[in-house]
Protein backbone atom coordinates (compact mmCIF):
# COMPACT_ATOMS: atom_id res chain seq x y z
CA UNK A 1 0.00 0.00 0.00
CA UNK A 2 1.79 3.23 -1.20
CA UNK A 3 -1.29 5.53 -0.93
CA UNK A 4 -1.78 7.71 1.97
CA UNK A 5 -4.58 9.79 3.90
CA UNK A 6 -4.37 12.76 5.52
CA UNK A 7 -7.18 14.75 7.24
CA UNK A 8 -6.67 18.07 7.08
CA UNK A 9 -7.77 21.57 8.85
CA UNK A 10 -8.76 24.08 6.38
CA UNK A 11 -8.57 26.54 9.13
CA UNK A 12 -11.71 29.46 10.27
CA UNK A 13 -11.98 30.46 6.14
CA UNK A 14 -9.05 32.70 5.54
CA UNK A 15 -6.55 31.42 3.30
CA UNK A 16 -3.60 32.73 5.53
CA UNK A 17 -5.07 30.94 8.34
CA UNK A 18 -4.22 27.04 6.58
CA UNK A 19 -1.17 26.49 7.66
CA UNK A 20 1.91 25.19 5.59
CA UNK A 21 1.60 21.76 6.29
CA UNK A 22 -1.81 21.52 5.25
CA UNK A 23 -0.69 23.55 1.69
CA UNK A 24 1.66 21.21 1.28
CA UNK A 25 -0.38 17.95 1.64
CA UNK A 26 -3.21 19.92 -0.53
CA UNK A 27 -0.53 20.23 -3.30
CA UNK A 28 0.43 16.60 -3.11
CA UNK A 29 -2.81 14.92 -3.31
CA UNK A 30 -4.70 13.11 -5.64
CA UNK A 31 -8.07 13.37 -4.05
CA UNK A 32 -9.67 15.53 -2.02
CA UNK A 33 -13.16 14.47 -0.16
CA UNK A 34 -15.21 16.60 2.30
CA UNK A 35 -18.11 18.23 2.39
CA UNK A 36 -18.86 20.22 -0.62
CA UNK A 37 -18.40 24.05 0.78
CA UNK A 38 -14.73 22.56 2.15
CA UNK A 39 -13.86 20.77 -0.70
CA UNK A 40 -14.72 24.66 -2.80
CA UNK A 41 -12.06 25.65 -0.58
CA UNK A 42 -9.57 24.21 -2.27
CA UNK A 43 -8.49 25.63 -5.62
CA UNK A 44 -8.83 23.04 -8.59
CA UNK A 45 -5.64 22.04 -10.78
CA UNK A 46 -4.51 19.44 -12.85
CA UNK A 47 -4.97 15.88 -12.01
CA UNK A 48 -6.70 16.65 -8.44
CA UNK A 49 -9.82 15.08 -8.35
CA UNK A 50 -12.58 16.56 -6.16
CA UNK A 51 -15.15 14.41 -4.18
CA UNK A 52 -17.47 16.69 -2.61
CA UNK A 53 -20.34 14.72 -0.95
CA UNK A 54 -23.40 16.02 1.57
CA UNK A 55 -22.69 17.30 5.50
CA UNK A 56 -24.96 14.07 6.73
CA UNK A 57 -22.35 11.21 4.63
CA UNK A 58 -19.49 11.40 7.25
CA UNK A 59 -18.63 7.90 7.55
CA UNK A 60 -19.43 6.99 4.17
CA UNK A 61 -17.00 9.55 2.91
CA UNK A 62 -14.33 8.31 5.56
CA UNK A 63 -14.74 4.80 4.12
CA UNK A 64 -14.04 6.03 0.40
CA UNK A 65 -11.21 7.82 1.46
CA UNK A 66 -9.66 5.01 3.07
CA UNK A 67 -10.86 2.91 0.10
CA UNK A 68 -8.65 5.52 -2.32
CA UNK A 69 -5.87 5.62 -0.05
CA UNK A 70 -5.85 1.66 -0.28
CA UNK A 71 -5.73 1.70 -4.32
CA UNK A 72 -2.52 3.99 -3.89
CA UNK A 73 -3.85 7.53 -4.36
CA UNK A 74 -3.02 10.32 -2.19
CA UNK A 75 -6.24 11.54 -0.42
CA UNK A 76 -7.19 14.57 1.50
CA UNK A 77 -10.11 14.67 3.56
CA UNK A 78 -10.94 18.67 4.25
CA UNK A 79 -12.50 19.65 7.16
CA UNK A 80 -12.90 23.55 8.28
CA UNK A 81 -11.17 24.22 11.21
CA UNK A 82 -9.51 21.36 13.04
CA UNK A 83 -10.21 18.25 11.58
CA UNK A 84 -10.38 16.53 15.18
CA UNK A 85 -12.61 18.96 16.75
CA UNK A 86 -16.45 17.81 15.39
CA UNK A 87 -14.96 16.89 12.40
CA UNK A 88 -13.72 14.24 10.03
CA UNK A 89 -10.59 12.87 12.48
CA UNK A 90 -13.33 11.54 14.29
CA UNK A 91 -15.13 9.84 11.37
CA UNK A 92 -12.24 7.90 9.91
CA UNK A 93 -10.94 6.54 13.23
CA UNK A 94 -13.99 5.28 13.05
CA UNK A 95 -14.12 3.72 10.00
CA UNK A 96 -10.85 2.18 10.36
CA UNK A 97 -12.31 0.62 13.47
CA UNK A 98 -14.67 -1.02 11.07
CA UNK A 99 -11.76 -1.94 8.74
CA UNK A 100 -9.14 -3.32 10.02
CA UNK A 101 -7.24 -4.51 6.82
CA UNK A 102 -6.84 -0.99 6.37
CA UNK A 103 -5.27 0.08 9.47
CA UNK A 104 -1.26 -0.17 7.98
CA UNK A 105 -1.91 2.94 5.60
CA UNK A 106 -0.26 5.84 6.19
CA UNK A 107 -2.48 8.25 7.91
CA UNK A 108 -1.71 11.54 9.59
CA UNK A 109 -3.86 14.19 10.87
CA UNK A 110 -2.89 17.73 10.22
CA UNK A 111 -4.28 20.26 12.43
CA UNK A 112 -6.01 23.69 11.83
CA UNK A 113 -6.94 26.58 14.00
CA UNK A 114 -10.29 26.01 15.19
CA UNK A 115 -13.05 28.61 14.70
CA UNK A 116 -13.08 28.80 18.69
CA UNK A 117 -9.35 30.05 18.27
CA UNK A 118 -10.20 32.27 15.78
CA UNK A 119 -13.09 34.05 17.53
CA UNK A 120 -11.26 33.93 20.72
CA UNK A 121 -8.48 36.00 18.93
CA UNK A 122 -10.79 38.24 17.19
CA UNK A 123 -12.20 39.42 20.22
CA UNK A 124 -9.48 39.68 22.70
CA UNK A 125 -8.75 36.85 24.94
CA UNK A 126 -11.69 35.16 26.43
CA UNK A 127 -10.33 31.87 26.39
CA UNK A 128 -7.49 33.04 29.19
CA UNK A 129 -8.50 30.95 32.14
CA UNK A 130 -9.94 27.51 31.98
CA UNK A 131 -12.59 27.08 29.26
CA UNK A 132 -14.71 24.28 27.03
CA UNK A 133 -16.40 23.46 24.52
CA UNK A 134 -19.67 22.23 23.34
CA UNK A 135 -20.95 21.58 20.18
CA UNK A 136 -24.88 22.55 20.21
CA UNK A 137 -25.68 20.07 17.97
CA UNK A 138 -28.33 17.19 19.05
CA UNK A 139 -28.03 15.03 15.26
CA UNK A 140 -25.08 12.78 17.30
CA UNK A 141 -26.15 13.06 20.91
CA UNK A 142 -29.18 13.31 23.03
CA UNK A 143 -30.17 16.75 23.99
CA UNK A 144 -30.26 15.58 27.89
CA UNK A 145 -26.63 14.86 27.53
CA UNK A 146 -26.03 18.95 26.24
CA UNK A 147 -27.70 20.21 29.13
CA UNK A 148 -26.30 18.20 31.35
CA UNK A 149 -22.80 19.58 30.09
CA UNK A 150 -24.32 22.84 30.22
CA UNK A 151 -24.98 23.01 33.47
CA UNK A 152 -21.78 21.71 34.72
CA UNK A 153 -20.08 23.61 32.63
CA UNK A 154 -21.45 26.64 34.27
CA UNK A 155 -21.36 25.67 37.99
CA UNK A 156 -17.62 24.98 37.04
CA UNK A 157 -17.41 28.94 36.02
CA UNK A 158 -15.88 27.39 32.66
CA UNK A 159 -15.56 29.75 30.00
CA UNK A 160 -17.68 28.03 27.08
CA UNK A 161 -16.93 27.80 23.59
CA UNK A 162 -20.52 27.04 21.76
CA UNK A 163 -20.12 25.52 18.50
CA UNK A 164 -23.07 24.68 15.84
CA UNK A 165 -25.48 27.09 18.14
CA UNK A 166 -28.15 27.35 15.73
CA UNK A 167 -29.70 25.80 12.40
CA UNK A 168 -32.63 25.78 10.33
CA UNK A 169 -33.47 22.15 11.18
CA UNK A 170 -32.42 23.09 14.92
CA UNK A 171 -34.00 26.23 15.35
CA UNK A 172 -34.79 26.09 19.21
CA UNK A 173 -31.41 24.45 21.27
CA UNK A 174 -29.78 27.60 21.55
CA UNK A 175 -32.86 29.36 22.85
CA UNK A 176 -32.97 26.46 25.49
CA UNK A 177 -29.05 27.16 25.92
CA UNK A 178 -29.43 30.62 26.76
CA UNK A 179 -32.78 29.75 29.16
CA UNK A 180 -30.43 27.80 31.38
CA UNK A 181 -27.22 29.36 31.53
CA UNK A 182 -30.10 32.42 32.84
CA UNK A 183 -31.42 30.12 34.95
CA UNK A 184 -27.71 29.30 36.33
CA UNK A 185 -27.27 32.79 37.23
CA UNK A 186 -25.34 33.46 34.54
CA UNK A 187 -27.34 36.54 33.12
CA UNK A 188 -24.33 39.13 34.09
CA UNK A 189 -21.85 37.18 31.91
CA UNK A 190 -20.57 38.43 28.84
CA UNK A 191 -21.37 36.72 25.46
CA UNK A 192 -19.39 36.78 22.01
CA UNK A 193 -21.47 36.09 18.77
CA UNK A 194 -18.59 35.49 16.26
CA UNK A 195 -19.73 35.12 12.89
CA UNK A 196 -17.90 33.94 9.78
CA UNK A 197 -14.57 34.68 11.22
CA UNK A 198 -11.61 35.51 9.44
CA UNK A 199 -14.33 35.68 6.18
CA UNK A 200 -14.93 39.19 4.78
CA UNK A 201 -18.80 38.60 6.56
CA UNK A 202 -16.77 38.28 9.76
CA UNK A 203 -18.94 40.06 12.61
CA UNK A 204 -18.37 40.10 16.53
CA UNK A 205 -21.04 41.25 18.90
CA UNK A 206 -20.31 41.32 22.76
CA UNK A 207 -23.65 41.59 24.52
CA UNK A 208 -24.79 40.39 28.85
CA UNK A 209 -26.36 37.13 28.35
CA UNK A 210 -29.58 38.40 29.92
CA UNK A 211 -29.82 40.14 26.83
CA UNK A 212 -28.85 37.95 24.36
CA UNK A 213 -31.35 36.37 21.44
CA UNK A 214 -31.25 33.48 19.85
CA UNK A 215 -31.64 34.94 16.07
CA UNK A 216 -27.94 36.27 16.98
CA UNK A 217 -26.95 33.10 15.65
CA UNK A 218 -26.63 31.00 12.62
CA UNK A 219 -24.58 28.23 11.71
CA UNK A 220 -21.55 30.48 10.21
CA UNK A 221 -21.21 31.46 14.43
CA UNK A 222 -19.31 30.58 17.32
CA UNK A 223 -20.39 31.72 20.64
CA UNK A 224 -18.24 32.38 23.59
CA UNK A 225 -20.10 32.40 26.91
CA UNK A 226 -17.34 34.35 29.48
CA UNK A 227 -16.32 33.30 32.75
CA UNK A 228 -17.61 35.63 35.62
CA UNK A 229 -14.16 37.38 35.40
CA UNK A 230 -14.29 37.94 31.80
CA UNK A 231 -14.37 41.76 31.09
CA UNK A 232 -14.26 44.48 28.80
CA UNK A 233 -10.66 46.97 27.76
CA UNK A 234 -11.93 49.23 25.21
CA UNK A 235 -12.96 47.21 22.15
CA UNK A 236 -11.84 43.87 23.51
CA UNK A 237 -12.91 41.76 26.23
CA UNK A 238 -10.52 39.60 28.33
CA UNK A 239 -10.50 36.70 30.80
CA UNK A 240 -7.45 37.99 33.48
CA UNK A 241 -5.12 35.37 34.05
CA UNK A 242 -5.91 35.24 37.69
CA UNK A 243 -9.43 33.66 38.53
CA UNK A 244 -10.90 32.90 42.44
N1 LIG B 1 -13.95 21.58 12.71
C1 LIG B 1 -14.49 22.92 12.84
C2 LIG B 1 -15.85 22.91 13.53
C3 LIG B 1 -16.94 22.21 12.76
S1 LIG B 1 -18.52 22.44 13.49
C4 LIG B 1 -13.50 23.80 13.60
O1 LIG B 1 -12.55 23.28 14.18
O2 LIG B 1 -13.69 25.01 13.62
C5 LIG B 1 -19.11 23.87 12.59
C6 LIG B 1 -19.26 25.06 13.53
O3 LIG B 1 -17.99 25.67 13.73
C7 LIG B 1 -20.14 26.18 13.03
O4 LIG B 1 -21.52 25.94 13.27
C8 LIG B 1 -19.64 27.35 13.86
O5 LIG B 1 -20.14 27.28 15.19
C9 LIG B 1 -18.15 27.06 13.91
N2 LIG B 1 -17.39 27.76 12.86
C10 LIG B 1 -16.68 27.22 11.87
N3 LIG B 1 -16.05 28.16 11.13
C11 LIG B 1 -16.39 29.36 11.69
C12 LIG B 1 -16.04 30.72 11.42
N4 LIG B 1 -15.22 31.06 10.41
N5 LIG B 1 -16.57 31.68 12.21
C13 LIG B 1 -17.37 31.37 13.25
N6 LIG B 1 -17.72 30.09 13.56
C14 LIG B 1 -17.24 29.10 12.79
Amino acid sequence: MTGSLSIAGLGPGDQALITPEVSAALAAATDILGYAPYVARVPPREGLVLHPSDNRMELQRATDALRLAAEGRHVVVVSSGDPGVFAMASAVFEALEAAPHWQGLAIRVLPGITAMLAAAAHAGAPLGHDFCAINLSDNLKPWSTIEKRLQLAAEADFAIALYNPRSASRPDGFGRALALLNDAGHGDRLVIFARAVSTPEERIETVRLRDARPDMADMRTLVIVGNAAMRRVGRWVYAPRHAR
